[in-house]
């Protein structure tokens, strides 16, 4: 397998978001055949929906790896399975969620796996961090900014927060 450029969203808003956060970005670090070359900063933002749960922590993540798309969705599962199981007393909404948003310029379309991630476009909480690592990559041959102008207009509701870089 070549070596390809990826990105993975993270999101937590359980048992401590932020260092559930840190954490997976110290595990990415570790993934076989890969190399993490790049971490957002985190990111407060109100969940979508019903309020009446914690603020989400987000980053965004670049990852060079020479796993396959599935092989390394296998391995965003397996770190999702082990922060959830030192939970597991608080079995319900997950502490880690690991998306696989962009694969080198790959479109896939599977039941199990789609990339891009389907909704990274009308997300601020992706997008911005993104941006802030790869400002110049283009989604459907869109600069970020301008998805995230889009958001602004058409959903002004979305909040995001800039916090620490990880
Ligand atoms: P959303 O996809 O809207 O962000 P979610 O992250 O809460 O929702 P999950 O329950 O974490 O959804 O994942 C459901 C399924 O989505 C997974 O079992 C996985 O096989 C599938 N999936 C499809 N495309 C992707 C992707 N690009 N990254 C991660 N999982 C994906
Ligand atoms: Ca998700
Ligand atoms: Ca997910």
């Amino acid at each position: 397998m070549s070596l390809k450029l990826t990105y993975i969203g993270l999101g937590s808003n359980l048992a401590y978001p932020i260092e559930q956060v840190r954490q997976a970005l110290d595990e990415l670090a570790t993934l076989p055949l890969s190399r993490l070359v790049a971490a957002s900063s985190l990111y407060a933002s109100r969940p979508v929906g019903p309020q009446d749960q914690p603020d989400f922590i987000n980053a965004v993540a670049a990852l060079e790896t020479r796993l396959s798309p599935l092989a390394l969705l296998d391995q965003l599962q397996a770190l999702e399975q082990q922060h959830r199981r030192r939970r597991q007393h608080h079995w319900g909404p997950r502490t880690l969620d690991l998306d696989l948003l962009l694969y080198a310029n790959d479109h896939i379309d599977t039941p199990r796996l789609r990339v891009p991630h389907p909704h990274m476009t009308t997300r601020a909480f992706v997008l911005a961090p993104l941006a802030e690592i790869a400002p110049s990559i283009q989604l459907y041959q869109t600069p970020l900014t301008c998805w995230l102008e889009r958001i602004e207009q058409q959903d002004p509701g979305q909040s995001l927060e800039r916090l620490a870089k990880a």
